[in-house]
């Protein structure tokens, strides 16, 4: 691991102006993944920013009947709160289904909005990769892509997104909230958080330098049933091969995000509107355009068998 210099922050400001003042800042909160990067020497800053003090770690109700989670909410905490446990189940049962129960208790709402792709080359720094050394290529391509993305993806990387709470995040419609380094505040809707790789995979998202994220709210509570299936090649502590947040009406509309197929949560609103025909026609609209290897294919046929069995569970509990 390389030298860095460390400060606690004190307000969120402070924290936004110390990462603009040091261009190689990391904000650093339960580590989870920045330390591994750090000791991989996979990410190397200069300078680390512990928000770990700054008071985010409190969920409250939104005047608007929503939830505001602050950015320190550690996800052990939010999968067990009670208003997420009755309202938005999804989200609970996401983050349930996501890494470890050591894992969960230091891992935070932002961190685990932010956590990098697991693709096997952007670990290895050996192999080229866009993402990891942008211009030096994509060992993916014309390697191993099981575990990689089949749609969303570019000629420069086709890397998956981990997370399982941000495919909830994303069929809640959540916002993300972020405050910049002279105290201007953001609200992003979580559709338009990340971005796809296109030639420029090492950016992933649309924060801003030194723009920390402070809350993620969530509105008011959509009714339906709430299903999380996450199909992986063990039962726990590894990623999903296809995961599906789906929220179910007694007459088989809905919602539905997939997790595991693409380099941030995938959902297209306009293809729900086949939900009602059943998961072929859901996932055939929700994947149009894909473009799976012939090593992950098997994406497409999963997903359809996946969304096919969240349905059927949103509407056995109805
Ligand atoms: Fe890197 Fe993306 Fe290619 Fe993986 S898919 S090697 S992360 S550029």
């Amino acid at each position: 691991m390389k030298a860095f210099s460390y400060e606690r922050a004190s307000t969120p400001e402070a924290a936004a102006a110390a990462a603009v003042q040091h261009p190689q800042a990391r904000f650093i909160a339960g580590g989870t993944n920045l330390l591994d990067l750090m000791k991989l020497q996979i990410e190397q800053p200069g300078h680390l920013i512990d928000v770990n003090g700054l008071k985010l770690d409190r969920v409250e109700p939104t005047p608007e009947g929503g939830l505001r989670i602050g950015a320190l909410v550690r996800n052990t905490d939010l999968a067990g709160h009670e208003r997420v446990r009755s309202s938005y189940a999804v989200l609970s049962r996401a983050l349930l289904a996501g890494a470890s129960g050591q894992l969960r208790n230091k891992a935070t709402t932002a961190g685990n909005l932010l956590q990098r792709t697991r693709c096997p080359y952007f670990y290895d720094t050996d192999m080229a990769c866009n993402k990891r050394a942008p211009g030096s290529g994509c060992s993916a391509i014309g390697g191993m892509t099981r575990q990689l993305a089949v749609i969303g993806g570019s000629e420069a990387c086709i890397a998956t997104h981990p997370s399982d709470m941000a495919v909830a995040m994303r069929v809640l419609d959540a916002t993300v909230e972020t405050v910049k380094a002279g105290g201007a505040q953001r609200r992003i809707p979580i559709a338009d958080f990340y971005r796809l790789p296109g030639q420029t995979p090492h950016l992933e998202n649309n924060l801003e330098r030194g723009e920390l994220i402070t809350a993620v709210t969530l509105p008011s509570p959509p009714g339906g049933r709430h299903v999380y299936r996450k199909v992986r090649d063990r039962a726990s502590y590894a990623f999903a091969l296809v995961s599906v947040a789906a929220i179910v009406q007694p007459d088989g509309s809905g919602r539905v995000a997939l997790g595991g197929v693409a380099p941030q949560p995938w959902r297209v609103e306009a293809a729900e509107a086949q939900l009602p025909r059943g998961a072929k026609a859901a996932a055939d609209a929700v994947l149009a355009g894909a473009r799976p290897t012939a090593d992950n294919g098997f994406k497409l046929t999963l997903a359809e068998r996946t969304i096919a069995a969240a349905l059927a569970e949103g509407k056995v509990r109805t």
